[in-house]
């Protein structure tokens, strides 16, 4: 089994974003009113090439982003920038590792975030799969106002809800395994979205966990800092600290989407450094 980082192009944020300031809605408000933008942050998707089948998890970016910067939505228009050619979205990349969409067995979406859903088009023969609520979030006008683009999904999606049970995989309680061998698992790690999900991989001893946006960096989830769009701070907040306490048990190679140091972790399988505070947090 290998997993393959495949960057569909780049965005830009408010630092605000990236790391929360203060609470509840006022830290959520903090994007609008923050001038300070990030570097250019690379937008990952993942290919695991398994025995069972492809997976891929989360489908990047598409080059329809570049049209937010004409969106009515303040966000899209103002809050963030992306960078995309058509050949960098994860069909032609795919093609480029000898792996056809087609063959692409299932997808599975951490969320549905528009730089997570946005090479969706390429996946027309693959099975689809999204957390229930997750789907109900962002369908419709509701998911519009909230900053999805339900608009632009494929007229053929029409994805598998999928719903974890109540089962443990280290420290978490929600989990789904998507492999016989079941060594590819979904687990719940909310806060981000309400319904987030991660991709775990165990292979050779390590736990690689295909992140999302769970948190923007390792170091924030080491630090336990949310970001600045989650809904509910103490969500937020225990799900940094299951994925922390997942990293202190076993090997762990955690792998944000837009951290740019995933893809050279993911090579080199550096695993995160824990360290436990007095408080055992
Ligand atoms: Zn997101």
């Amino acid at each position: 089994m290998t997993i393959h980082a495949i960057q569909t192009g780049s965005v830009r944020i408010k630092w605000a974003q990236v790391r929360g300031r203060g609470h509840g809605l006022r830290r959520r408000l903090g994007i609008f009113v923050d001038a300070h933008w990030t570097d250019w942050l690379p937008t990952y998707a993942w290919m695991i090439d398994h025995p069972e089948g492809i997976i891929v998890v989360d489908t990047g970016q598409g080059a329809h982003l570049l049209d937010c910067v004409r969106s009515l939505h303040p966000y899209l228009r103002w809050e963030v920038e992306f960078r995309i050619e058509h050949d960098e979205e994860i069909g032609p990349q795919l093609r480029a590792l000898g792996v056809r969409p087609r063959d692409v067995k299932r997808v599975v979406l951490t969320h549905l975030h528009i730089d997570h859903d946005g090479g969706l088009a390429h996946f027309p023969e693959s099975e689809v799969l999204v957390s229930r609520g997750e789907l109900h979030t962002a369908r419709g006008w509701a998911g519009r106002l909230r900053g999805y683009l339900p608009n632009r999904w494929p007229a053929w999606f029409n994805p598998i809800a999928l719903d974890l049970t109540a089962e443990s995989f280290g420290p978490f309680t929600a989990i789904r395994r998507l492999t016989n061998a079941g060594d590819v698992i979904a687990v719940a790690t909310p806060g981000h979205t309400a319904d987030h999900l991660s991709v775990i991989v165990v292979h050779e001893g390590i736990t690689y966990v295909i992140a999302g946006d769970a948190s923007y960096t390792e170091a924030l989830m080491l630090a336990g800092e949310i970001d600045g769009v989650s809904a509910d701070d103490a969500t937020a907040l225990a799900t940094l600290r299951m994925l922390k306490r997942l990293a202190a048990e076993r090997p762990t190679v955690y792998l944000p989407t837009h951290d740019p140091e995933s893809e050279e972790r993911l090579s080199r399988r550096r695993v995160a450094i824990v360290r436990i505070g007095t408080d055992g947090n």
